[in-house]
């Protein structure tokens, strides 16, 4: 197996930023063979910045730079320090410029794919690769970093719509004429491909994907999500859709590619190793869309309050996972898994706090503990864990957030006096100094575990 690649963008947060006025519109259109972005800037700069500028995985060559053409004349494309700018030959870049582009379709490891390509000829466009902010000089885009988070001016937003000349595109699993994203983080698709529908998924699967993984992705997966939609209610918002694309059967290369945005779940499929089933493959692809999925409610439906306390969304949403994917295949071992998540969790907790692991760089400390956490919410809840995140997203619907001090309190209703809520603050705030503090966990929680002669806990 030359490259197996599970990549999971920005999972640790779910974007909610009040919208202010556009500062750019733009019409991303395919007529034939011909794709065009036509931009309309409302305000007057020397300079457009795109803010998602990440460089493919190969090459290192900004695609924009080999995948489109400026037609407007005296406007540049150029690269400067980690961005794609447009600027003018001199003074302002006019308020119109068309671009000329072809669908660059290679792997952009650290970020969402431009676009995927399936062998139909339907083509998924990312919306969010559109996005453009106005800066004062290219030398001031030298200045700025990698990370936009903390550049105000970056947080400017732009209108992204999408047509085909063809005939309607795809916009999460609804047909349209033309799509308006209010949220450019998604992708739009173009062609004929319908969606396989079930009650909580619909599924765009390549019609070329190997029979087992189309199978895997139009059944395995949307009974996981299923299974969800009943025991929590249904997926907030629009019907998440997953798009299932195939990158042909390329000789020496077995690779899995996921990501998650908003109402969107993105796998891609590639190699020649994938032709025949490959029980590894099937079982990381099967995790990744319970885990990922699981986030359309633990996560979105409700979301946490800080960084401080991703246990509750991280560990939350893999616990879900472990309970869904044994359900799904029986010989899924979610004991040895839990086993595994406790050790690793034990471990990160004589390093410090877990509410602070993010400052020690352990974000896995938040999914394993916050797993652990989940154990002894779900014995409190009669053995279903999806119940107690049921009555969270319930009783948290006003603000769709979940802190720390309303987890703790709907555990402490579900068993109250004893000293679950001490025992998981202590464990969050401070270092322990071994295994012991688990161990009285569980066992105040009632959670079947034993400690071995050799001084370290079981999970039965
Ligand atoms: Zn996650």
């Amino acid at each position: 197996m030359r490259r197996l690649l599970v990549l999971a963008a920005l999972v640790l947060a779910w974007p909610a930023l009040a919208a202010p006025s556009p500062v750019a519109s733009v019409t991303v259109e395919r007529s034939g063979d011909v794709w065009t972005a036509d931009y309309r800037f409302h305000q007057l700069a020397p300079v457009w910045v795109f803010a998602d500028s990440i460089l493919p995985r190969e090459g290192k060559i900004s695609f924009r730079a080999t995948n489109w053409t400026v037609e407007t004349p005296g406007v540049r494309l150029e690269r400067r320090g980690w961005y794609d700018v447009l600027v003018a030959d001199s003074g302002a870049v006019p308020d119109r410029v068309t671009i000329r582009f072809t669908p660059f379709t290679d792997d952009i490891e650290a970020s969402y794919d431009a676009a995927l390509a399936f062998t139909d000829g339907s083509v998924a466009l990312y919306g969010g690769k559109f996005e453009v902010f106005p800066a004062e000089s290219s030398t001031a885009v030298e200045k700025l970093p990698i990370d936009l988070n903390e550049v105000a001016e970056a947080n400017a937003r732009t209108n992204v719509v999408m047509r085909d000349s063809a005939g309607p595109v795809l916009l999460g699993s609804r047909r349209v004429v033309e799509a308006v994203l209010d949220e450019p983080g998604t992708y739009v698709l173009f062609g004929t491909l319908d969606p396989v529908e079930s009650e909580a998924l619909a599924t765009v699967v390549d019609p070329e994907l190997p029979q087992w993984l189309a199978s895997l992705v139009t059944s395995a997966i949307p009974a996981v999500l299923d299974r969800y939609a009943e025991r929590m209610g249904p997926p907030p918002g629009r019907k998440p859709l997953l798009l299932a694309s195939w990158a042909g059967p390329t000789a020496g290369v077995t690779s899995m590619g996921g990501s998650v945005l908003d109402s969107m779940v993105v796998m891609t499929f590639e190699g020649e190793g994938l032709r025949a089933p490959n029980e590894r493959v099937a079982s990381r692809a099967l995790w990744f869309a319970a885990h990922e999925g699981a986030h359309f409610w633990l996560g979105r439906a409700v979301s946490y309050e800080r960084p401080q306390d991703a246990w509750i969304t991280e560990g939350g949403a893999d616990l879900l996972a472990y309970r869904a994917v044994a359900d799904a295949n029986p010989a899924f071992d979610a004991r040895a898994a839990l086993q595994e998540a406790l050790d690793a969790c034990v471990a990160a907790s004589l390093e410090g706090g877990i509410a602070s692991a993010n400052e020690r760089g352990d974000h896995k400390a938040y999914y394993n503990c916050g797993a652990i956490f989940g154990l002894v919410a779900e014995k409190a809840s009669g053995g279903d864990f999806s119940a107690f995140v049921r009555d969270l997203i319930q009783s948290n619907r006003g603000d769709g957030k979940v802190s720390r001090s309303e987890w703790l309190a709907a555990l402490d209703s579900r068993a109250p006096g004893k000293g679950l809520v001490a025992a998981i603050s202590r464990l969050l705030d401070t270092p322990a100094a071994d295994w012991r503090p688990w161990a009285k966990l569980l066992e105040s929680g009632n959670v079947p575990h034993r400690v071995t002669p050799g001084g370290s806990i079981e999970l039965r």
